[in-house]
């Protein structure tokens, strides 16, 4: 049961901790010597922790490496719906590229179910990524609304089933917890 097969894992439901789920993962995939890589659609430019710990971490030499990049726009709204499909594609062509490098053991496409949700991108454009993955790689997919034909090619589905999030009594998003 030593035999390395890449996994294809999605994150999905509307509890939260599907993007910390995928970043323990990048954690334990670091330590472990892999190669890891977080592409990150929607989300823009914002002050989270795991891209300050990152770059923390990236500072330590070692003989693999750990990258976040952050592809998106941030707050979709219906002004905007046009360059956040633009920015989602030239997602999806950097995803495709990296999957196709060989430089990756690991890669995380952070939030790109939402892009699916949202209608940036079309699910058959996502499935064709899990089709040309090298049989090495591990992929993750995060996001609510998981997709059939996403879930039925993948190989391990997690849905975070939401039983009470502090939001609904109005509490605000908290530093460290929320980003
Ligand atoms: P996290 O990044 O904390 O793991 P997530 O990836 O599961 O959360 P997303 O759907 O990507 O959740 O939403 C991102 C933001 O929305 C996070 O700040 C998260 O805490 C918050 N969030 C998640 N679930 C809920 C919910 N049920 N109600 C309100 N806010 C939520
Ligand atoms: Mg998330």
């Amino acid at each position: 049961m030593e035999e390395k097969k890449g996994l294809v894992m999605i994150h999905t439901g509307d509890g939260k901790g599907k993007t910390t789920a995928a970043l323990g993962l990048a954690l334990r995939a670091y330590g472990a010597g892999l190669n890891v890589l977080i592409l990150q659609f929607i989300k823009g430019r914002q002050n989270s922790g795991e891209l300050a710990a990152l770059e923390l971490l990236t500072k330590i030499p070692a003989e693999n490496k750990i990258e976040i990049r952050q592809c998106g726009l941030g707050f979709i709204d219906k002004n905007n719906i046009g360059e956040h499909k633009a920015a989602a594609d030239s997602a999806l062509d950097i995803a495709r590229a990296e999957i196709l490098s060989a430089k990756w053991d690991l890669i995380i496409l952070d939030e790109i179910l939402y892009a699916v949700k949202f209608q940036l991108l079309d699910a058959e454009k996502v499935l064709a990524l899990i089709k040309i993955k090298p049989p090495q790689i591990h992929l993750v997919l995060t996001g609510r609304d998981a997709p059939k034909i996403l879930i039925d090619a993948a190989d391990l589905v997690t849905e975070m089933n939401l039983v009470k999030h502090p939001f609904q009594r109005g509490i605000k998003a908290q530093r460290g917890i929320e980003f």
